[in-house]
C-alpha cells in the first residue's frame, strides 16, 4: 500500500494532487516531490492555502527494480473496469489508490520521463479546459502535446484520461530523459510554478518559454510477431510507405503514417509504442 503525504495550507484553497514514478524507472518526479516535502516540512516553503496531496512513488516495486512496470503498464489501466480486469497484477491496487486521490482532488499533475534523450514536454489531453491549459503553459517547458484521437484511443487509459473523465483539470509532464539530472530540475520547477499559479505558495518561479504545440497524428506499435525494420533511432521523420515492420512470414508492412517522430524506443515491450508521430503548430490547435 502507498500512503500519500498530505499538507494543509493556512487558508482554504484548492486541493492539488501530484504523483510520480507510475513507471518505476522514472525517478526524477519522485526526487523533485521529495525535495518539495523537505522544503515544506522544514518551513522553507510555507503552504499558504489549500491542500497538497503527494504520492512521490506510485510504483514502489517497479522503482526498487528500476523497471517501467512489474506486471502491467499502470499508465494504461486508469479505469475502474480495467483495474478490476487486471486485479491479479501488482499495479492494479496502486492504480486504484491513485484514482482515489484523483477523485478527492481539484487538480492533478502526473510526472514522468523519457527513455530517449529528448526535450521535455507537457501532455495536455484536456485541451478544452482553461485550467489544464494554464497549468501546461506555466511549466518551464517549450513543447505542449495536445489531444488527438491517437492519444485518446479506446483502451489507452492514462492517468490524465481518468482525471478528465472526473472533470479534474490535469496534465502529464514528461520532464526529460530518465537518468538526466536536469529532468529533476524541470520536474521541480514545474511543481513550483503550478503551486504559485494556484496561489498555494509564493516563491520565485522559472519563466516559461514561448510554446510550440504538438498534435499527434499517429503511433507506431510493437505488435506481436512483427519485427521493426525502420531505422527508428536514426531518423527524425517517417514518410508514408517507408518499410516499417516485417511479419514472421517475411511480409513487409509499410508505414501508414507520416510526420516527426518522438518518444522513440526501439526496445519497447509488445503492445507498447515504438514511437509517436506528430505535426507542429505555434498555437493551441
Ligand atoms: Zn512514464
Amino acid at each position: 500500500m502507498i500512503k500519500p503525504h498530505i499538507f494543509h495550507g493556512i487558508k482554504k484553497g484548492p486541493h492539488i494532487f501530484f504523483t510520480a514514478r507510475i513507471h518505476g524507472n522514472e525517478p526524477c518526479g519522485e526526487i523533485a516531490l521529495n525535495r518539495l516535502i523537505q522544503n515544506i516540512e522544514h518551513g522553507h516553503i510555507p503552504l499558504l492555502s489549500g491542500q497538497l496531496t503527494l504520492i512521490s512513488c506510485a510504483n514502489p516495486k517497479g522503482a526498487q527494480e528500476n523497471k517501467r512496470f512489474i506486471d502491467t503498464n499502470m499508465n494504461r489501466i486508469f479505469s475502474r473496469k480495467l483495474t478490476q480486469k487486471h486485479d491479479e497484477t501488482y499495479e492494479a491496487e496502486l492504480c486504484d489508490t491513485i484514482m482515489d486521490a484523483i477523485d478527492d482532488c481539484d487538480y492533478f499533475v502526473d510526472l514522468h520521463s523519457f527513455t530517449e534523450d529528448m526535450p521535455p514536454c507537457v501532455i495536455c489531453i484536456d485541451d478544452k479546459n482553461e485550467t489544464s491549459k494554464s497549468m501546461a503553459e506555466e511549466c518551464p517547458i517549450k513543447r505542449i502535446v495536445c489531444d488527438t484521437p491517437f492519444l485518446t484511443k479506446k483502451g489507452t487509459c492514462m492517468s490524465t484520461h481518468y482525471a478528465r473523465e472526473q472533470s479534474k483539470p490535469a496534465i502529464l509532464v514528461e520532464c526529460g530523459q530518465h537518468d538526466d539530472t536536469q529532468s529533476i530540475e524541470i520536474a521541480y520547477q514545474s511543481i513550483i510554478n503550478i503551486l504559485n499559479l494556484h496561489g498555494m505558495i509564493d516563491t520565485s518561479t522559472t519563466p516559461s518559454p514561448e510554446h510550440e504545440f504538438l498534435k499527434i497524428t499517429g503511433t507506431i506499435h510493437n505488435n506481436k510477431d512483427e519485427e521493426l525494420i525502420f531505422p527508428l533511432m536514426e531518423r527524425e521523420k517517417i514518410e508514408l510507405g517507408d518499410p516499417l515492420l516485417k511479419t514472421s512470414n517475411g511480409e513487409i508492412i509499410y508505414s501508414p503514417v507520416h510526420g516527426n517522430l518522438f518518444m522513440r524506443n526501439a526496445n519497447t515491450p509488445v503492445n507498447e509504442e515504438y514511437a509517436t508521430v506528430y505535426d507542429l503548430h505555434n498555437q493551441w490547435p
